[in-house]
Order: C-alpha cells, then sequence, then structure tokens
C-alpha cells in the first residue's frame, strides 16, 4: 500500500522518552499530515467496514484518538477503555503487568454486550500487554475481540504473542 510510507515518515522517533533507552514512536506528528492522518483512517475503514464490527474500543489515550473516526465510518459504537478511576460508572478491570510492578485498565458496565463484535484500536503494541488486558476485559463480557488494529507495531518485542493467536493488524512495523 502506497499510503504506508508516508504514514511511516509522519510518526517522528523520539530517543530516550518517557526513560533513557526507549526509542518512543511520537503519532502526534502524524496528525499534523492531513493526508497522513485521512489515510491511516482510510486504510482501517477499508479493512473493516464489511466485517460487522458492532463495538470500536479505544484504548487510552491514543486510542481515543483514531478509534472515534473509525467507529463512525463503519457504523459503530465507540467505547473508551481507560485508566483506573476515570470512568464515572460500575466498571470492570483488568490487572496486567509491566517491567515494573502492574498497571491496570478499566471499562463501564453494560457498554459492551455479550455477543457483539469488536475491533480494539490502539496507537502501538509493543509488549502486548495492554492488548492482552483489553482483550479479557472485552471477552469477560461475553462479546468477541474480531481483531486489534494498531498504527505501529514493534516487532521486537513479540506482542503479538501475548494475544492467542488474536489477529493483530499493523499500518508500520519497526523492530
Ligand atoms: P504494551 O502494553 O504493548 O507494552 O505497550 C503499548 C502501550 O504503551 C500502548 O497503549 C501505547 O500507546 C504505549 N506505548 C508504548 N511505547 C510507545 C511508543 O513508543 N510510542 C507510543 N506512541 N506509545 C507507546
Amino acid at each position: 500500500d502506497s499510503r504506508v510510507a508516508r504514514i511511516d515518515a509522519a510518526i517522528r522517533v523520539i530517543p530516550d522518552f518517557p526513560k533513557p533507552g526507549i526509542l518512543f514512536r511520537d503519532v502526534t506528528t502524524l496528525l499534523l499530515d492531513h493526508q497522513a492522518f485521512k489515510d491511516s483512517i482510510d486504510i482501517f475503514v477499508e479493512r473493516y467496514k464489511d466485517l460487522k464490527i458492532d463495538v470500536v474500543a479505544g484504548i487510552e489515550a491514543r486510542g481515543f484518538i483514531f478509534g472515534p473516526p473509525v467507529a463512525l465510518a463503519i457504523g459503530a459504537k465507540f467505547v473508551p477503555i481507560r485508566k483506573p478511576r476515570k470512568l464515572p460508572g460500575e466498571v470492570i478491570s483488568e490487572e496486567y503487568t509491566l517491567e515494573y510492578g502492574t498497571d491496570c485498565i478499566e471499562m463501564h458496565v453494560g457498554a459492551i454486550q455479550s455477543g457483539e463484535r469488536v475491533l480494539i484500536v490502539d496507537d502501538l503494541i509493543a509488549t502486548g500487554g495492554t492488548l492482552q488486558a483489553a482483550i479479557k476485559l472485552i471477552e469477560r463480557v461475553g462479546a468477541e475481540v474480531v481483531e486489534c488494529a494498531l498504527l505501529v507495531g514493534l516487532t521486537d518485542l513479540k506482542g503479538h504473542l501475548k494475544l492467542g493467536g488474536k489477529p493483530v493488524f499493523v499500518l508500520v512495523e519497526y523492530e
């Protein structure tokens, strides 16, 4: 897909953020390039428009940027999956382990119904821990995760291996 080169070029790389040794992929610069931003949404829409997706679930924070335009275009609902204590209603939570310590994500009870077909959207998969927790959360309410869609996949971290064979679609891959 010739659009991918422009998307790739629009993602800025920032060394040593948020800590030394980490090469951070900054997708905010993609948002400054209208064509590249639109192309990234269009590629997702083309892929998912006929897959009977009921819900796009976006992961805080950058899944809140890329998820809603996809949801609107394919006729799906949008559900935010958030960091702890952000959602005001009753939530279900899923903890997951980080390199040091644990983290947690939450979703409103009732936002996703049993049997619904869900597309998860985020900006990037690294270790896959975040997506693994999101999949568990969604499957706990009896819904089906059809695929996870991301702008960036960091291949060296083999995050997809954590997802139990769940399909992952990425626009650009880096080592
Ligand atoms: P994982 O759980 O797969 O290790 O990490 C993925 C999560 O961390 C995603 O929610 C993603 O937004 C964030 N993340 C980790 N590294 C980066 C990075 O280099 N760039 C961006 N934009 N997000 C990152």
